[in-house]
């Protein structure tokens, strides 16, 4: 570091110039902080008459983990649009993501596509 009185570079951890004499701060270090990331994406379960399944798929410091799951419906398809029973599913996955302190992002290209992130907490 270098005196913020005189410029005369000094050791990191220096208390007082000792050219000048003029005391210096200790460098607070701020920790940066973290965001992990979450996306919801889904998944069949079975494989005759398979369930869907909404997964929030997070990246945090430790690296991949499921963040949270919908309630599973059976597929009902609805020409043009989402069906009753899988938005329900989202928004019961969504509610409970923003429970648990997810922020949410600008949504992704698909309906549910929804995006979030989160501080992490440090030493957790
Ligand atoms: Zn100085």
């Amino acid at each position: 570091m270098f005196c913020s009185n005189c410029g005369t570079q000094l050791p990191d951890e220096a208390s007082f110039c000792w050219k000048c004499g003029n005391p210096q701060k200790p460098t607070v270090k701020v920790p940066e902080p973290k965001w992990e990331t979450c996306d919801i994406t889904y998944r069949t379960i079975g494989s005759l008459i398979p369930d869907w399944q909404f997964v929030a798929e997070a990246v945090g410091p430790h690296g991949m983990y499921t963040a949270g799951e919908s309630p599973r419906w059976q597929w009902d398809y609805v020409p043009g649009g989402p069906s009753k029973k899988s938005r329900a599913a989202l928004d019961v996955l969504v509610s409970q993501l923003v429970e648990d302190g997810w922020e949410p992002l600008p949504r992704g290209e698909s309906w549910y596509k929804y995006r979030f992130q989160r501080r992490v907490i440090v030493g957790s």
